[in-house]
């Protein structure tokens, strides 16, 4: 190099040059004499002649320029000459060496390639206007080159992209320069295509290069919207991508999405019979895009794949095009599980039935499910906001604003009661109760409620009943006590009320302990004892109430006992116990109380006995002097006295007669208060009877100035069954009466006939007169034993007060009623019915005394009387007869005279020496058939049925009335029925 006279430091500077330096000889073959290691590096290394023919280059086609363009190995390079001037330099320079390409030149090669691909459209214009376009603007935008030439390229731009083009063209057209952008051009279909632009501007022309990049800038707007979709989509999921083709049917996913979901990156939907899962997610997939339908742009929908293990996706997606769908996908099985957990736990807080709520301390209500705004009585679907809002319906509103306060807000469970009026003005009693609860640093208080108004109630009821049953059972006289006999035969209290201790005398201590039932056995008195355990053992084995009197020890020391009364009734209980609930009540008073009693009523019997028998004896012996007045009466009257005397002797016969009716209604009345008045039933010609009665009466009439009438119904002539007597006595005691209270007046007896039927006859009694008659308040008052208008034995009526109770008690025994009508100064009219069975005997008289009233009887009778009045009363009034008699003075004379006489009749007095009249009696029958009369003066019941055991064939009372006597003698010995 020296020798070319190039120094060192020349060298050095080409050395160090980064960019290739070589030198070569000016003359041929111009050998590359020296040259930098960039050069060595880039082009030397690979020059096999190192000249500049090597290099291909021509020098002389150069001299005149300072920049050449060297092409080697497929590359350029441009470099600058350095021509040697000076006549001692002898070599070129070439400097600034470097490869054309970086300048961002195209080599010849790839300017070739770019000239020749149709793709990209190439364009020359001037100002604006496009001057050629080579084919490619066809298959791209779709026009024919001819159809743009001279057009301005502003038409074609996009509105939005134009005014940053027209900046462009400002700036660079009619200068050098290059602009690169992107602008949206109009196809001739109208859709925009994405045109990469690199133009370079000269002073006079524009040259385009526009690339279609239409497909890139629809996978980068693409990619925008699913990073997008991502930015929406929850941050804390992780997301992954997918593609859909729909004509295909076929899904694409990326790796994040793919291990998400478990299922490959490539699945064909059609064909997806590859596992369960792919078709579950198939199926599921196909109907979520039918229900997008293919209009949506955006959508979103979820996905639940049950099949192999539950997990749920969110997926998020556009649409591409027709056929094309892309989106996002993410997990959401834990939001949605814990969203399905609150939603959960959210309705069985508000459908609980409990009525609970959650507030915050301040009062702000969080939450209050629907019993607690039911509860307030709020209408249904009320959002309750704050707890003042319930604050008004306490009876005590500062007292639960106290509560929720202090209380209420405690970490401890704070329970509390009030009463309140809810909205709907139903009275209610709650029980709240509350906590505090802190959650994430958050306090909330939770308040349940509970309506006890019920229970309230009903344990203030059960309080008072239990109140109402301990008081009593502590009033009640006695005491009471549960019992229990268990399964092994155990037998013990198991209640006793207070009082049992003052039945049992035990103080309230000892009740306590008082258990044991041998403690209780072993204060009965010995006597009763063997009937407490009879009783008791009874009861328990047929289970039947118990009941037992006993006497119980009241003090231990002094053997004092008490009469108590112990009652209860047994109960088998389901596990086998036998129960008793029973009652045990002092009734040593109630024991001396019917002691006395009873000794006051053996006392009464003691005294009625006396009256009965003072009654019977007094009637009796008065009845001997009365039948001896009587007798002696009649007697004397039949030996025609003087008119005085026989005025005398009626006023006797009268006085008598009275004193008979008296005594015999006293007896009557006697036996039926005895309730030993039978009433008989025996055949009776029932006209004959009334007629009988009322001619009895006709002289006491014909006394009386009265006009006694009788007023008998056809069809009566009836033989009944009843008891004859006893209806004589009836309607004698009415028409008496009427006679006695009626002067000058009617007294008219109606016997009617009501109903007949073939056993039975009813008939209508009625005795009306046109008396005194009976003021309204009397005519209840004169049916009562011993009752008068005017309560006298007044001289002027007489009588007893007895008859009308006698006639209401006989009518009730035959089943009659007396009624009465009257008015004071206007008559009486007394009536009743009776029902008579008509008799199927109809027996044809054989014998009557009107019949044969010309033919007397004839007897021969024998008088059995041991008193010596008596029988001479009797004896006058037999011969007054016409018949004949013997007397014999006791029972034994009589049965001595039977055996050896004939007689027609007996008559037997009852009481007499050495044989009464019963035995005597009972003599006879045995060997005769003679009748036997009893006359008796005793109508004691005892007699009366002794009479009829000894066979007699009747019976007369004493005072004997002559004419009953002569009738009972002529029945007895003609066996026919006799009126008087
Ligand atoms: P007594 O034996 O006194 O007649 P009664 O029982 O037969 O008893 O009658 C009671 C009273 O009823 C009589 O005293 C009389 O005052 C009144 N009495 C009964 N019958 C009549 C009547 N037909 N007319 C008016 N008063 C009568």
């Amino acid at each position: 190099m020296q020798e070319r006279g190039i120094n060192s430091t020349f060298k050095k500077i080409i050395y160090e040059s980064s960019e290739m330096v070589f030198l070569a000889d000016d003359t041929f073959p111009y050998s590359i004499f020296y040259a930098n290691d960039a050069f060595e590096n880039q082009i030397g290394e690979s020059l096999q002649e190192k000249t500049l023919a090597g290099l291909g280059l021509d020098i002389n086609a150069y001299i005149f320029k300072e920049e050449l363009i060297l092409s080697h190995d497929g590359k350029e390079y441009s470099f600058r000459l350095e021509l040697p001037y000076e006549s001692s330099a002898n070599y070129f320079l070439f400097y600034k060496g470097k490869e054309v390409k970086t300048l961002g030149l195209p080599t010849k090669k790839e300017a070739q390639q770019f000239f020749t691909s149709f793709q990209d459209i190439i364009a020359i214009g001037q100002h604006e206007y496009l001057t050629y376009l080579n084919g490619s603007v066809l298959p791209v935008l779709g026009y024919q080159p001819e159809e743009l030439l001279n057009s301005s390229l502003c038409n074609l731009i996009h509105e939005k992209d134009l005014e940053s083009v027209k900046s462009i063209w400002r700036e660079k057209v009619g200068n050098d320069g290059n602009a690169f952008f992107e602008a949206r051009i109009r196809s001739k279909s109208g859709e925009f295509k994405f045109i990469d632009f690199s133009v370079q501007f000269t002073p006079e022309r524009f040259f385009i290069i526009g690339k279609d990049v239409s497909e890139k800038a629809k996978q980068k707007q693409l990619e925008n919207q699913i990073e997008n979709l991502k930015v929406n989509s929850p941050s804390s999921a992780k997301s992954g991508s997918w593609k859909f083709n729909k004509s295909i049917n076929s899904i694409s996913f990326d790796a994040v999405a793919s291990n998400l979901i478990g299922l490959a990156q490539q699945i064909d939907l059609a064909n997806a019979i590859q596992s369960k899962s792919v078709q579950e997610f198939a199926d599921k997939w196909g109907d979520c895009f039918v229900k997008i339908g293919s209009e949506s742009a955006s959508f979103e929908f979820e996905i639940e794949l049950l099949e192999s293990s539950t997990k749920h996706f969110q997926f998020k997606g556009i649409k591409v095009n027709d056929s094309e769908f892309a989106g996002i996908i993410w997990e959401d099985s834990e939001i949605i599980d814990r969203n399905r957990k609150i939603n959960r736990l959210e309705k069985l807080l508000l459908e609980s039935p409990d009525p609970s709520m959650v507030v915050f301390p301040d009062g702000k209500v969080y939450i209050a499910n629907h019993e607690v705004v039911k509860l307030f009585g709020f209408e249904e679907g009320r959002n309750l906001k704050h707890l003042s809002e319930l604050g008004g319906l306490f009876d005590n509103p500062d007292l639960w604003q106290d509560w929720i306060q202090n209380e209420g807000s405690e970490s401890e469970l704070q329970r509390f009661s009030t009463n309140l009026i809810n909205t709907q003005g139903r009275q209610l009693t709650l029980e709240i109760c509350s906590k505090l609860i802190e959650v994430e640093e958050q306090g909330f208080i939770s308040l349940t409620f509970r309506n006890i108004s019920e229970k309230v109630i009903l344990e203030k009821n059960l309080e008072e009943s239990s109140d109402f049953l301990m008081n009593l059972t502590e009033q009640v006289p006695g005491g009471l006590y549960q019992m229990v006999l268990d399964a092994e035969g155990k037998m013990k209290f198991s209640f006793l009320s207070k009082g049992i201790g003052s039945v049992l005398g035990l103080n309230p201590e000892e009740i306590k302990d008082f258990e044991d039932i041998s403690m209780a056995i072993s204060r009965v008195h010995p006597m009763d004892l063997p009937q407490v355990i009879m009783s008791s053992v009874a009861s328990a084995k047929k289970q039947e109430p118990w009941q037992c009197q006993f006497r119980v020890k009241t003090d231990d020391s002094q053997n004092q006992y008490r009469w108590i009364l112990g009652a209860a009734r047994p109960q088998l209980l389901e596990n086998g116990d036998m129960v008793w609930y029973g009652y045990l009540t002092d009734i040593s008073d109630q024991k001396e109380f019917e002691a006395k009693l009873e000794e006051a009523r053996l006392t009464a019997v003691k005294a009625s006995q006396i009256k009965s028998d003072f009654l019977s004896m007094i009637s009796h012996e008065l009845r001997t002097p009365l039948n001896a007045i009587s007798g002696s009466t009649y007697s004397l009257l039949q030996e025609q006295p003087s008119d005085s005397q026989k005025t005398a002797l009626n006023t006797i016969n009268f006085a008598v007669d009275n004193l008979i009716i008296m005594i015999n209604d006293l007896l009557d009345f006697q036996k039926i208060e005895a309730g030993k008045l039978t009433i008989e039933k025996a055949s009776f010609n029932f006209e004959n009877l009334i007629q009988q009665i009322l001619n009895g009466l006709s002289f006491h009439a014909k006394e009386s100035k009265n006009n006694l009438q009788l007023n008998i119904s056809e069809g009566l002539n009836l033989w009944l069954k009843g008891d004859k007597t006893r209806l004589s006595q009836i309607l004698n005691n009415l028409i008496t009466n009427a006679l006695k209270f009626t002067k000058e007046g009617d007294v008219t007896v109606s016997v009617l006939l009501k109903e007949m039927s073939t056993n039975k006859a009813r008939i209508y009694f009625e005795v009306k007169d046109t008396g005194i008659g009976i003021a309204k308040e009397n005519q209840e008052k004169i049916f009562n034993d011993f009752d008068q208008v005017k309560p006298t034995f007044s001289s002027k009526y007489g009588g007893t007060g007895l008859g009308l109770s006698i006639t209401r008690k006989l009518l009730s025994l035959m089943g009659g009623t007396i009624q009465l009508e009257s008015e004071v100064d206007k008559g009486s009219r007394f009536y009743f019915e009776l029902e008579f069975e008509i008799s199927d005997e109809n027996p044809v008289p054989t014998f009557t005394v009107k019949e044969k009233p010309s033919a007397p009887l004839q007897l021969r009778l024998l008088m059995a009387e041991d008193n010596d009045v008596n029988a001479l009363v009797l004896g006058k009034i037999i011969k007054k007869w016409g018949f004949t008699f013997e007397r014999v003075h006791n029972g034994q004379e009589a049965v001595d005279m039977l055996k050896t006489n004939e007689y027609d009749c007996v008559l037997m007095d009852i009481q007499m020496p050495v044989m009464d009249g019963f035995d005597a009696t009972l003599a006879i029958k045995s060997f005769s058939s003679v009748p036997v009369i009893a006359l008796t003066a005793a109508a004691k019941l005892e007699i009366m049925e002794r009479i009829d055991e000894c066979g007699f064939d009747g019976f007369v009372a004493k005072p004997i009335d002559a004419a009953e006597l002569l009738k009972k003698i002529k029945e007895v010995v003609t066996g026919e029925n006799y009126s008087a």
